[in-house]
């Protein structure tokens, strides 16, 4: 769903924003990326929607190797993904229903699908009522709930989100969470960006940390019920059938189309992908997995 790997990333200028990043979301799952601001958590996500380009590394997103994608296709990479982003990006010049109805609009939904779609994701956030205000008539937090309902409304493949709560008060983060957990049990993949600690303690999801561009943590949260060995060390390397897509990764015989697996979204039931879909139990038993850090370092 999103490999990064050793992936890096410098802004004109020198400014190094990433440094030999490697992970793995496997489809289904909810992970939360959290680290102090200027941490790169922007950046990542920037990656991964091709807003951005590595300056090194490789980086699969829903199939596909984002860093070579021709121009013309970033289109259909970007329909399989919902954004939520920290400025939220409404059309100043157009109502929240125009906003929000956008992608099933140049997916060729007709009027009444569009307003179906656009009605159900607004209600959804708790702003039905505002389908024709345009966005300088909303509040911060409205806004931030419109680009949420934008975000959720064609339950994409992946969704990520920055700082998606971080106009909200704790009652309406509760609310989106909410959201977000329900689109993840429906099969979306979330990778959900905070330095909100609060909103993290809360649900028991993967945490990955990122610090000065490095992935300096990875926290796998698991229910009570289940305790885990206080201190699980992940194999560098985990035990499971050799993936193609990373194969070619690492011999660098990546295609623009470059997992075996880009078939069609949701759930495939047996794949590696579905290793931690269903976690629904949001209870606080943390099993941390320290981050398996570049060549060399202690
Ligand atoms: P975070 O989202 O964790 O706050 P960012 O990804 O926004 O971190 O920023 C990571 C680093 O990259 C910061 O040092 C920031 O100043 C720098 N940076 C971000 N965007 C740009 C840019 N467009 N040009 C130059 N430097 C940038």
């Amino acid at each position: 769903m999103i490999r990064f790997f050793h992936v890096g990333k410098r802004y004109p200028g020198g400014q190094s924003a990433l440094d030999d990043v490697t992970f793995h979301v496997p489809r289904g799952q909810f992970a939360f990326l959290t680290g102090p601001s200027g941490a790169g958590k922007t950046t990542l996500l920037k990656l991964i929607f091709r807003e951005e380009v590595p300056s090194e590394g490789q980086i699969l997103v829903n199939g596909r190797n984002v860093a070579s994608l021709p121009r013309a296709k970033i289109p259909y990479l970007r329909r399989t993904l919902g954004v939520v982003f920290q400025d939220f990006r409404l059309i100043p010049r157009k109502t929240v229903f125009e906003n929000v109805s956008y992608l099933p609009r140049i997916l060729g939904h007709d009027r009444k699908a569009q307003k179906k779609m656009a009605y159900q994701a607004l209600r959804r956030v708790g702003l039905a009522h505002r389908m024709q205000a345009f966005p300088a008539e909303l509040s911060g937090g409205e806004q931030q709930r419109v680009a949420i309902a934008r975000a959720v409304l064609a339950e994409p493949e992946l969704l990520i989100a920055d700082e998606p709560t971080g106009n909200l008060d704790p009652e309406l983060s509760a609310e989106i969470l909410r959201l977000f957990l329900e689109i993840n049990l429906r099969g979306t993949t979330l990778l959900v960006a905070t330095h909100d600690r609060d909103l993290i303690r809360r649900h028991a999801r993967r945490v990955l940390t990122l610090e000065h561009g490095r992935l300096v943590g990875d926290a796998e949260r698991v229910p009570a019920e289940a305790p885990a060995p206080a201190f699980l060390h992940r194999p560098s390397e985990p035990s499971r059938p050799p993936d193609p897509s990373e194969e070619a990764m690492a011999t660098g015989k990546v295609g623009e189309t470059g997992s075996a697996r880009a078939g069609p979204a949701g759930p495939a039931v047996g794949s590696e992908d579905t290793e931690d879909a269903g976690e629904t139990d949001p209870t606080d038993v943390e099993r941390t997995v320290p981050v398996a850090v570049a060549d060399g370092e202690p």
